[in-house]
């Protein structure tokens, strides 16, 4: 399954923020859009960065509340692993695994296109799983599930 296949279900919305942004001001986008990560952009569609809960926690853990006001710069990742939209989702799969985050921002022409997910990943893996399970069933059995 093509990433362009997910986005086309899932839609193209992207929340981003910018480095200027406070994590007090991130942490209220993380909740009202019920996400755990968030693209930092300076224009909306450039990859600046990519800021996630666990960089707060950590930041939390290291310097205490008063890092609430900081900017969102100041803890995201510069370094962002994309994919374009005709990546597979095994190749996101292996992204994930390999460097042990949950997002995968798609970009393409460089500029963003759509997020993916761990849950993308899971919900989509599953469906397939279960469509081969039912043809597998249908074509040992000659019945349809
Ligand atoms: P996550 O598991 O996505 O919450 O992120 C775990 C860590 O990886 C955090 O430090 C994130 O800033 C970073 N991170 C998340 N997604 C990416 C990505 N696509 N490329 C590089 N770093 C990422």
């Amino acid at each position: 399954m093509r990433i362009s296949d997910i986005l086309r279900v899932k839609g193209d919305q992207v929340v981003t923020v910018t480095p200027e942004s406070s994590i007090e001001q991130l942490l209220e986008v993380l909740a009202e859009h019920r996400i755990g990560a968030a693209v930092v952009s300076r224009d909306g569609a450039v990859v600046d960065g990519i800021v996630s809960e666990r960089d707060v926690v950590r930041a939390l853990a290291l310097r205490g509340a008063g890092v609430l006001a900081e900017p969102v710069g100041a803890i995201a990742t510069a370094k962002v692993r994309t994919v374009a939209p005709d990546a597979q989702l095994e190749d996101v799969e292996r992204l994930m695994t390999r460097w042990r985050f949950r997002h995968v921002p798609v970009v393409v022409d460089g500029a963003l296109c759509g997020v993916v997910s761990i849950g993308d990943v899971v919900k989509n893996r599953i469906g397939e799983l279960e469509t081969e399970r039912s043809t597998l069933t249908e074509y040992i059995t000659g019945d349809r599930a």
